[in-house]
């Protein structure tokens, strides 16, 4: 990073302004990952919050998957909370950068520089930290890296959205799938104990651009019944991939699936499309609408808890430099 860069950055912190923060970054000659140590200590350990419970969720996919564009509407839910959200019709979408075009943008991990303090119905107060994991799947290496950047995530997070279109839903699933199997034995090895808990809390594969509402209709439900055809257990499957199958459900305590309908083509070719919601097909608003509360609503939101225990964002500080251990081990 050039020093003007560096320079307007720190000024921005310093006036406060909210915007994403990479807190693990990639290095993709080397293939090795580093935690930004000063600046996630930064997030997690500010006075308001570091005594909370955490609640992490991660949005995770390859590029142009519009993760940064989902995690904007994430950001409009949380500054509003209730009412109508969504936004004006003619406000242009701000928070994640996202854009159009091929071009590609770094691997590793961000999170939102505001780290939101929610009261949960029972009146406890929780901190909600939003990251967005982001991968490559362009060659077999980068494969390998991806899959330990989202182990990394779904280490850290409780709440982990799978992002993938519906034409890779299916190999990309699998992928999800036996790298959650390695995860599962990854951190029975760092527990060095046996795991009786279920690692990881919620699991959601976002299905993007879903054109089958015929035979899965979208949303929740068509998703729950989409996901329990492909995690079916057949005989004649490869064992890997039965194995993947019959494992998963004790890696998460919850898995759901959501299908989200296309949003239309000026979301997805037009160059000036700035995330105005008139410019956005209604049946994608409609499913937005149901699919942020799901995730974001105070009654919704999940905890990080390790080995059954809840734990607070000065924990998750250090289970991320942990984590992080094992990996460059
Ligand atoms: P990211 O790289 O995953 O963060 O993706 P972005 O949020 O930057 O979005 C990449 C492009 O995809 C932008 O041009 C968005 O307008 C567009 N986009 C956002 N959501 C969707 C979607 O559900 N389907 C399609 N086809 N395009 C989308
Ligand atoms: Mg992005």
């Amino acid at each position: 990073m050039r020093c003007e860069e560096e320079d307007e950055l720190l000024e921005e912190e310093e006036a406060g302004v909210a915007r994403p923060v990479q807190i693990v970054s990639a290095d993709e000659e080397e293939h090795s990952f580093s935690l930004q140590e000063a600046a996630l200590e930064r997030l997690l350990l500010q006075d308001a919050v570091q005594d909370l419970h955490v609640v992490v969720v991660s949005v995770a996919g390859a590029f142009r998957k519009g993760k940064s564009f989902l995690l904007d509407f994430m950001l409009r839910y949380m500054h509003k909370q209730s009412g109508s959200w969504v936004g004006r019709d003619d406000e242009p979408l701000t928070g994640f950068s996202w854009r159009g075009g091929c071009e590609r943008e770094t691997t590793g991990i961000l999170a939102w520089s505001e780290v939101f303090v929610v009261e949960k119905p029972d009146g406890c107060k929780v901190a909600v930290l939003l990251m967005d994991t982001q991968g490559a799947f362009d060659s077999q290496s980068t494969i390998k890296d991806c899959a330990t950047l989202f182990a990394l995530s779904t280490m850290t997070s409780s709440v982990q959205v799978s992002c993938s279109s519906s034409l890779q839903s299916r190999c990309y699933a699998t992928l999800f799938l036996s790298l959650c199997l390695s995860l599962f034995t990854e951190y029975g090895r760092l527990a060095m104990e046996e795991v009786y808990e279920k690692p990881f809390q919620s699991l959601m594969f976002l299905i993007r651009d879903w054109s089958y509402p015929y035979e899965h209709p979208y949303g929740l439900t068509g998703g729950q019944s989409f996901l329990e055809k492909r995690l079916q257990v057949k005989q004649n499957q490869h064992e890997e991939l039965q194995n993947v199958r019959k494992h998963i459900h004790s890696c998460f305590s919850n898995i759901g699936c959501f299908l989200l309908p296309h949003p239309g083509l000026k979301v997805a070719t037009n160059p000036h499309f700035d995330g105005r919601l008139s410019d956005i097909d209604e049946e994608f608003k409609a499913e937005l609408v149901s699919l942020v509360p799901t995730l974001l609503a105070p009654e919704n939101l999940v905890e990080k808890e390790i080995g059954g225990v809840k734990i607070t964002c000065r924990d998750l500080l250090h289970y991320f430099k942990a984590y992080m251990k094992i990996y460059q081990g």
